[in-house]
Protein backbone atom coordinates (compact mmCIF):
# COMPACT_ATOMS: atom_id res chain seq x y z
CA UNK A 1 0.00 0.00 0.00
CA UNK A 2 1.13 3.38 -0.32
CA UNK A 3 1.28 6.05 1.48
CA UNK A 4 1.81 9.93 1.19
CA UNK A 5 2.38 12.22 3.98
CA UNK A 6 3.64 15.84 4.71
CA UNK A 7 6.76 16.67 6.26
CA UNK A 8 6.99 20.54 7.24
CA UNK A 9 9.77 22.18 6.60
CA UNK A 10 10.87 26.05 6.49
CA UNK A 11 7.45 28.52 7.32
CA UNK A 12 5.35 26.82 4.85
CA UNK A 13 6.90 24.23 2.84
CA UNK A 14 5.80 20.78 2.15
CA UNK A 15 8.26 17.92 1.32
CA UNK A 16 6.00 14.69 0.13
CA UNK A 17 6.98 11.72 2.02
CA UNK A 18 5.87 8.27 -0.21
CA UNK A 19 5.89 5.10 1.46
CA UNK A 20 5.29 1.30 0.03
CA UNK A 21 6.41 -1.53 1.81
CA UNK A 22 10.21 -0.75 2.86
CA UNK A 23 10.48 1.79 0.41
CA UNK A 24 10.81 5.91 0.87
CA UNK A 25 10.59 8.60 -1.24
CA UNK A 26 10.84 12.02 -1.18
CA UNK A 27 9.48 14.97 -3.30
CA UNK A 28 11.69 18.34 -2.91
CA UNK A 29 13.23 18.13 -0.02
CA UNK A 30 14.84 21.91 0.71
CA UNK A 31 15.97 20.57 4.08
CA UNK A 32 17.44 17.57 4.83
CA UNK A 33 16.75 17.36 8.96
CA UNK A 34 12.66 17.15 9.02
CA UNK A 35 13.18 14.50 6.25
CA UNK A 36 15.45 12.60 8.56
CA UNK A 37 14.01 13.12 11.78
CA UNK A 38 10.49 11.75 9.68
CA UNK A 39 12.69 8.61 8.26
CA UNK A 40 13.84 7.72 12.11
CA UNK A 41 15.16 4.52 11.22
CA UNK A 42 14.14 3.70 7.77
CA UNK A 43 16.25 4.61 5.33
CA UNK A 44 15.71 6.42 1.82
CA UNK A 45 15.44 5.06 -1.60
CA UNK A 46 15.29 7.95 -3.85
CA UNK A 47 14.58 11.91 -4.19
CA UNK A 48 12.16 13.40 -6.68
CA UNK A 49 12.85 17.53 -8.27
CA UNK A 50 10.25 19.85 -9.26
CA UNK A 51 12.75 22.90 -9.80
CA UNK A 52 15.94 24.55 -8.91
CA UNK A 53 14.60 26.82 -6.53
CA UNK A 54 16.75 26.51 -2.61
CA UNK A 55 13.63 25.78 -0.64
CA UNK A 56 13.40 22.40 -2.75
CA UNK A 57 16.89 21.46 -3.10
CA UNK A 58 18.85 22.78 -0.78
CA UNK A 59 18.63 18.90 1.63
CA UNK A 60 19.57 16.63 -1.62
CA UNK A 61 23.17 16.83 -0.94
CA UNK A 62 23.33 15.72 3.04
CA UNK A 63 20.25 13.24 2.20
CA UNK A 64 21.86 11.95 -0.92
CA UNK A 65 25.40 11.41 0.90
CA UNK A 66 23.47 9.85 3.53
CA UNK A 67 21.59 7.25 1.56
CA UNK A 68 23.37 7.01 -1.85
CA UNK A 69 19.76 7.43 -3.22
CA UNK A 70 19.22 8.73 -6.77
CA UNK A 71 17.58 11.97 -7.18
CA UNK A 72 15.11 12.59 -10.61
CA UNK A 73 14.39 16.14 -11.28
CA UNK A 74 15.10 18.69 -13.79
CA UNK A 75 18.97 18.51 -15.06
CA UNK A 76 19.59 22.04 -14.00
CA UNK A 77 19.48 21.34 -10.49
CA UNK A 78 22.72 20.26 -8.74
CA UNK A 79 23.14 16.56 -7.28
CA UNK A 80 20.23 15.21 -9.81
CA UNK A 81 21.38 12.03 -10.76
CA UNK A 82 18.59 10.71 -13.55
CA UNK A 83 17.70 13.78 -15.50
CA UNK A 84 14.36 14.24 -16.58
CA UNK A 85 12.60 15.98 -19.09
CA UNK A 86 9.05 16.34 -20.85
CA UNK A 87 7.38 12.96 -21.63
CA UNK A 88 10.09 11.11 -19.84
CA UNK A 89 8.63 7.93 -17.49
CA UNK A 90 10.43 6.32 -14.49
CA UNK A 91 9.42 4.07 -11.81
CA UNK A 92 8.77 4.99 -8.32
CA UNK A 93 7.95 2.32 -5.61
CA UNK A 94 7.14 0.18 -8.40
CA UNK A 95 4.55 2.58 -9.99
CA UNK A 96 5.07 4.07 -13.19
CA UNK A 97 5.75 8.19 -13.25
CA UNK A 98 4.99 10.07 -16.25
CA UNK A 99 6.91 14.12 -16.39
CA UNK A 100 5.06 17.21 -17.42
CA UNK A 101 6.65 20.29 -18.26
CA UNK A 102 5.14 23.06 -17.12
CA UNK A 103 7.43 25.97 -17.46
CA UNK A 104 6.06 29.58 -15.85
CA UNK A 105 7.31 29.89 -12.20
CA UNK A 106 10.46 28.70 -13.48
CA UNK A 107 11.65 27.41 -16.76
CA UNK A 108 13.25 24.26 -15.97
CA UNK A 109 9.69 23.09 -13.63
CA UNK A 110 8.18 19.45 -14.20
CA UNK A 111 5.18 18.21 -12.87
CA UNK A 112 5.30 14.91 -11.96
CA UNK A 113 2.49 12.10 -12.06
CA UNK A 114 2.72 8.79 -10.27
CA UNK A 115 -0.06 6.19 -11.41
CA UNK A 116 -0.94 4.11 -8.28
CA UNK A 117 -2.32 0.81 -9.44
CA UNK A 118 -1.70 -1.75 -7.74
CA UNK A 119 -5.32 -4.07 -8.74
CA UNK A 120 -7.03 -2.49 -5.97
CA UNK A 121 -6.28 1.24 -6.17
CA UNK A 122 -6.40 2.68 -9.27
CA UNK A 123 -5.32 6.56 -8.02
CA UNK A 124 -3.17 9.37 -9.94
CA UNK A 125 -0.83 11.59 -7.76
CA UNK A 126 0.52 15.08 -8.97
CA UNK A 127 3.44 16.27 -7.87
CA UNK A 128 3.07 20.24 -9.16
CA UNK A 129 6.00 21.71 -7.23
CA UNK A 130 5.25 25.22 -7.16
CA UNK A 131 3.25 25.45 -10.40
CA UNK A 132 -0.32 24.26 -9.12
CA UNK A 133 -1.58 25.32 -5.51
CA UNK A 134 -4.83 24.68 -3.66
CA UNK A 135 -7.10 28.06 -5.48
CA UNK A 136 -3.80 29.23 -6.47
CA UNK A 137 -0.67 29.43 -9.08
CA UNK A 138 3.12 30.26 -8.63
CA UNK A 139 4.79 33.24 -9.18
CA UNK A 140 5.95 33.97 -12.28
CA UNK A 141 9.69 34.27 -11.60
CA UNK A 142 10.93 32.81 -14.96
CA UNK A 143 8.67 32.42 -17.01
CA UNK A 144 5.66 34.65 -19.51
CA UNK A 145 1.75 34.27 -18.59
CA UNK A 146 1.51 32.36 -21.72
CA UNK A 147 3.81 29.92 -20.38
CA UNK A 148 2.41 29.66 -17.33
CA UNK A 149 -1.19 29.59 -18.85
CA UNK A 150 -0.37 26.76 -20.87
CA UNK A 151 1.38 24.77 -18.00
CA UNK A 152 -1.76 25.02 -16.13
CA UNK A 153 -3.67 24.15 -18.56
CA UNK A 154 -2.02 20.53 -19.14
CA UNK A 155 -2.59 20.13 -15.37
CA UNK A 156 -6.30 21.41 -14.98
CA UNK A 157 -6.74 18.33 -17.91
CA UNK A 158 -5.73 15.41 -15.98
CA UNK A 159 -8.66 13.31 -14.65
CA UNK A 160 -10.35 15.15 -11.97
CA UNK A 161 -10.21 12.74 -9.20
CA UNK A 162 -5.92 13.22 -9.88
CA UNK A 163 -4.81 14.05 -6.38
CA UNK A 164 -2.64 17.26 -6.32
CA UNK A 165 0.25 17.70 -3.76
CA UNK A 166 1.62 21.38 -3.78
CA UNK A 167 4.82 22.36 -2.24
CA UNK A 168 3.31 24.89 -0.06
CA UNK A 169 0.39 25.73 2.58
CA UNK A 170 -0.72 28.82 0.84
CA UNK A 171 -4.46 27.58 0.10
CA UNK A 172 -6.66 29.97 2.79
CA UNK A 173 -4.62 33.01 1.42
CA UNK A 174 -4.73 32.23 -2.31
CA UNK A 175 -8.47 31.35 -1.38
CA UNK A 176 -9.10 34.66 0.22
CA UNK A 177 -8.14 36.28 -3.37
CA UNK A 178 -10.22 33.73 -5.36
CA UNK A 179 -13.29 35.13 -3.49
CA UNK A 180 -11.82 38.63 -4.17
CA UNK A 181 -11.86 37.76 -7.83
CA UNK A 182 -15.04 35.79 -8.00
CA UNK A 183 -17.40 36.77 -5.33
CA UNK A 184 -19.93 35.14 -7.28
CA UNK A 185 -18.60 31.51 -6.96
CA UNK A 186 -20.09 29.91 -4.12
CA UNK A 187 -17.63 26.79 -4.21
CA UNK A 188 -14.80 29.15 -3.50
CA UNK A 189 -16.92 30.35 -0.12
CA UNK A 190 -17.69 26.99 0.73
CA UNK A 191 -13.97 25.57 0.52
CA UNK A 192 -12.47 29.15 2.07
CA UNK A 193 -14.94 28.16 5.24
CA UNK A 194 -13.61 24.34 5.47
CA UNK A 195 -10.26 25.90 5.28
CA UNK A 196 -10.34 28.29 7.73
CA UNK A 197 -11.60 25.56 10.39
CA UNK A 198 -8.46 22.79 9.13
CA UNK A 199 -5.89 25.91 9.50
CA UNK A 200 -7.51 26.96 13.01
CA UNK A 201 -6.90 23.45 13.89
CA UNK A 202 -3.09 23.12 12.50
CA UNK A 203 -4.11 20.75 9.52
CA UNK A 204 -3.20 20.57 6.31
CA UNK A 205 -5.45 21.71 3.35
CA UNK A 206 -3.73 19.18 1.01
CA UNK A 207 -3.60 17.40 -1.01
CA UNK A 208 -6.34 19.09 -3.21
CA UNK A 209 -7.88 17.06 -6.67
CA UNK A 210 -7.92 18.63 -9.83
CA UNK A 211 -11.72 18.61 -9.81
CA UNK A 212 -12.01 20.89 -6.42
CA UNK A 213 -8.92 23.37 -8.68
CA UNK A 214 -11.43 23.74 -11.67
CA UNK A 215 -13.94 24.88 -9.45
CA UNK A 216 -12.33 27.13 -7.22
CA UNK A 217 -8.73 28.33 -9.06
CA UNK A 218 -9.28 31.44 -10.21
CA UNK A 219 -6.04 30.84 -12.39
CA UNK A 220 -7.39 27.65 -14.21
CA UNK A 221 -10.88 29.85 -14.68
CA UNK A 222 -9.92 31.96 -16.86
CA UNK A 223 -12.85 31.20 -19.59
CA UNK A 224 -15.01 32.04 -16.95
CA UNK A 225 -17.04 35.33 -17.90
CA UNK A 226 -17.06 37.02 -13.92
CA UNK A 227 -13.41 36.67 -13.92
CA UNK A 228 -13.00 38.27 -17.58
CA UNK A 229 -15.11 40.98 -16.57
CA UNK A 230 -12.99 41.32 -13.51
CA UNK A 231 -10.00 41.55 -16.21
CA UNK A 232 -11.44 44.43 -18.18
CA UNK A 233 -12.76 46.84 -15.42
CA UNK A 234 -9.38 46.58 -13.93
CA UNK A 235 -7.52 47.61 -16.98
CA UNK A 236 -7.06 44.40 -19.33
CA UNK A 237 -8.36 45.06 -23.01
CA UNK A 238 -11.69 45.24 -23.42
CA UNK A 239 -12.79 41.76 -24.28
CA UNK A 240 -9.59 40.15 -22.75
CA UNK A 241 -8.47 36.44 -23.73
CA UNK A 242 -8.16 33.96 -21.56
CA UNK A 243 -3.89 34.92 -21.14
CA UNK A 244 -4.70 38.19 -20.57
CA UNK A 245 -7.72 37.50 -17.92
CA UNK A 246 -4.54 35.09 -16.29
CA UNK A 247 -2.21 37.88 -16.78
CA UNK A 248 -4.16 40.21 -14.58
CA UNK A 249 -5.16 37.82 -12.22
CA UNK A 250 -1.47 36.92 -11.35
CA UNK A 251 0.05 40.83 -11.24
CA UNK A 252 -3.32 41.25 -9.15
CA UNK A 253 -2.92 38.27 -6.52
CA UNK A 254 1.08 39.39 -6.61
CA UNK A 255 0.00 42.83 -4.66
CA UNK A 256 -3.07 41.39 -3.00
ZN1 LIG B 1 9.75 27.74 -6.41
Amino acid sequence: MLTISPIAAFSDNYIWHLQRDEQDWVVDPGDAGPVLNALGERKLDGILITHHHWDHTGGIAELAAEYRCPVYGPGSVGGVTHPLAAGDHCEVLGFPVSVIDVPGHTLDHLALLLRENDGRVEQNHLFCGDTLFASGCGRLFEGTPAQMYNSLAKLSALPPETRVYCAHEYTLANLRFAAAAEPGNQAVHTRLAQVEALRASGKTTLPSTIGEELATNPFLRCHIPALARQAANHGAAENPDEVEVFAYLRRWKDNF
